[in-house]
Order: C-alpha cells, then structure tokens, then sequence
C-alpha cells in the first residue's frame, strides 16, 4: 500500500520532469571535478555551482587543520552540547566568532550548530512564541519558512524587499514581540536584501532583526565578518545566523546575538539540546578557515571574486544584448551568485544540459524553487576560477543560446 501510494507520488513528480537525482563526485571539491557518469566512468566537469565561494574546501591549510584536529580530538564528540560534548574546540571557536561580532552586536555571544538548517529551526522556534510575530521577506530560505511554520507566533509575509509593506505590518502588529526575518543574501537571486533599512524599521518600530548570513558570511566585508560588516551596522536588535558549510569550506553553523538571547536558546533551542554535537575537529579546522577569511589571502580572493563577477556580468551582458529577442535577462546581484534568468522551464533545462555536455555542471533552477516564469540558470562563481574558466563558460552559453535559437 505504501509502496503503491509513494510510486504514484513518484510517477507524478517524473509526469513533470521534476525528479531530482544524486550525482556522485570522485573528487573534492573544487572548480573541475570528476563526476561519475551514467555507466560509472568518470567524467570531468567544470563546476558553476558551489557555494564554496572563497575556495577553501579543498584548501590544503584546512585539510591539514583538519587532519591535526583529528590527531587532537579522534571522532566524535560522543553527546550533546549540555551533556559532555562540548569541548574546547567548540568552545574556542565560539568564542573567536563572539570577539568577530562584538563591534556589531553589543555583548555579542555565539552558539555553535551542527548545520544552518538547525540553528535556522532554533532561532525560529524558541524565540517564536505565542506572544511574538514574525514579518518574513517571502523569498527566505526554507529552514527559516520551515521554523516559522514550527513555532507558535503567527507569521506575516512581505513581498520581496518591499519596505513599504513591511512597514505598514508592522504598524498593524499588536504583536508584544516583533521579529523582522531576512535571508542577507537572497540565494536564487544573489541579491542584498535591504539590511540597513530592516534594522532602521526594526528600530522604529521595537522590532528585532533576524538575519540568515549563509551567503554573506567569508564573502562580504573586508574581512569577510559579511553582512553587517558590509553594511557597517551596530545594534543588540540583530540575531544573527552564520553558516559554516559554504565561504568557510568545512560545515556548522552559529547564532550571533545578545548574550541574554543566546542564553535563552541554550537552555530552550531544541535543535541545541537533542542533537550531538559535531566533531571537534571540525571546529578546530574552522579556527583556520576563519584566519583564511580575515587574512590577506582572504582578501585577494574576494578581490579575485569580484573579477571574476566583473567578467560574467561583462561577457553575459555582451551575450544579451546580441541575443535581445530571447528576452533573457542576468539578475541584479553584486555576489558570487549570478543568475541568468530565462524564464522559460524548457529553456532553462535545455540551456543546462547543453552546458553539461560541453563539460560545465551549472543547475537549472525551476518553479517552485523560483517564481513561475523565472526558471533560471544558476551559476556560482569561486574564488580558485580563473578568468579562463570564466571565459570558456561564457563561451560554451553564447553556443548554447545559437543552439537553442537555430532550433
Ligand atoms: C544553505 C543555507 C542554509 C542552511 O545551511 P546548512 O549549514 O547548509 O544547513 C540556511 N540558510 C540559507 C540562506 C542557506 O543558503
């Protein structure tokens, strides 16, 4: 019966060409990789499609970090946080990201998660109670509209970055507690939410501001702090979430807020309380991805980035404007997540595969993950791209486009 019911599920996904599936890598991370092919040979492939923004998964100073803290630590941490797995290497990292946010979030504390997924679900779900509201840019990330769902305060959605009706919300609210919830960086789109005019309304209207960093975090500001330090804000109204997956190279996640407000999700945040607490290792290695972040090699490689945005956004453009009538358009992001938006399904899923048989994996991205409508190429950009790997994906899309339009 179970197995029926899930198969006519299944056939009904595969009925809208939206099944998704796995795709083994041979190698790690990096801008080419091996990946295995449909009869299991390997097959070299140019990725577009990370979030490894700055490049250091593969860094040999994290695999190394990584290696000694293995040495250090063994394996795992053996149990929760509150039990007897937290360690010191927890503990220090911890701390080092509390003295990184201090200047932006006055008596700044920090709590570390095993993933984004999971300090998105706690912020959301212990700070939500029935006494709060929520006020929630409708394109945020799913574990923040997943814990929303979760808590007891009721939710209200605003349109993209629109102030006007986040504002006329908030006048609304008789909410006692007012909670703004933003992605930093919208991830299907790579553009900068409104950050400084949240925190303003915030103000103005004795709200506080939740803010998911995924995105901004290694890649934002000069010394990669992300968004706040992007945008140069100071205000104990800011919760801040950071994920350590993507610019920082290894996994984890952390919650930066007012001492009071961590000490709060530690005693309630139950993604927090029922759940091991990550390798030590691994927050030992993220001490060296930190120094990778804020250190002079971090900085050329977000200036390298910011080339390599230079170039695609140049090269794409040039590609548009000579291919006007497609009515394709790139999305106005100034991060390493740049869009070419081609509205179509088809299109989107065409452009994708004659990419991927020239040897670039860069998704196609459909409804509902984006708007009707806006189906999309989602190209990543990495710091350890060259501007030569740039050049041959531009090129191998302008040949696609003449392919799809002698069709
Ligand atoms: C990836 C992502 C998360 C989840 O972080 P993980 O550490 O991968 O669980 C949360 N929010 C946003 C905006 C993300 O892009």
């Amino acid at each position: 019966m179970l197995l029926d019911h899930l198969q006519n599920k299944l056939n009904a996904i595969a009925a809208q060409d939206q099944t998704r599936v796995l795709r083994v890598a041979e190698t790690p991370t990096s801008p080419c990789q091996t990946v295995r092919g449909p009869n299991g040979v390997g097959l070299q492939r140019r990725m577009f499609c990370s979030n490894d923004y700055l490049g250091l998964a593969a860094h040999p100073r994290i695999a190394h970090a990584l290696a000694e803290g293995a040495q250090i630590w063994a394996g795992g941490s053996g149990a929760s946080h509150l039990i007897s797995g937290h360690t010191l290497a927890h503990e220090h990292l911890d701390a080092r990201l509390a003295d990184w946010f201090a200047p932006h979030i006055p008596q700044a504390r920090v709590l570390g998660f095993s993933t984004g997924y999971m300090a998105n679900l706690a912020v959301t779900t212990t700070l939500g109670d029935a006494q709060a509201e929520f006020f929630s840019d409708e394109l945020n990330h799913a574990s923040l509209i997943d814990g929303m769902r979760m808590a007891k305060a009721p939710v209200q959605r605003f349109a993209h970055a629109d102030m006007a009706a986040l504002r006329a919300l908030l006048v609304a609210s008789t909410a006692k507690i007012k909670f703004i919830v933003s992605d930093t960086v919208f991830s299907m789109d790579g553009d900068l939410g409104p950050i400084s005019e949240l925190l303003r309304l915030a103000e103005e209207h004795d709200a506080w501001l939740i803010l998911d960093d995924a995105h901004g975090f290694g890649v934002l500001g000069q010394f990669g702090r992300g968004a706040l330090e992007h945008f140069g804000l100071s205000s104990e109204r800011i919760i801040l979430v950071g994920t350590l997956g993507k610019a920082a190279g290894l996994s984890g996640a952390f919650v930066a807020a007012h001492e009071r407000v961590i000490q709060y999700l530690l005693q309630a945040a139950r993604t927090y309380i029922f759940t091991t607490a990550s390798l030590p290792s691994v927050s030992h290695a993220l001490m060296t991805s930190l120094d990778l972040i804020e250190n002079e090699e971090g900085q050329q490689r977000r200036a390298h980035l910011l080339t390599l945005q230079r170039q695609l956004r140049d090269g794409l453009s040039r590609i548009l404007k000579d291919r006007a009538h497609l009515g394709w358009r790139l999305a106005d992001s100034s991060t390493p997540i740049q869009p070419l938006v081609v509205g179509s399904n088809v299109v989107a899923m065409a452009l994708a595969a004659k990419l991927e048989v020239a040897g670039f994996r860069v998704p196609g991205i459909r409804p509902p993950t984006v708007p009707v409508g806006q189906a999309r190429l989602r190209i990543t950009l990495c710091a350890n791209h060259t501007t030569a790997d740039v050049g041959a994906l531009l090129q191998a899309i302008d040949k696609a486009a003449q392919h799809l339009e002698d069709q």
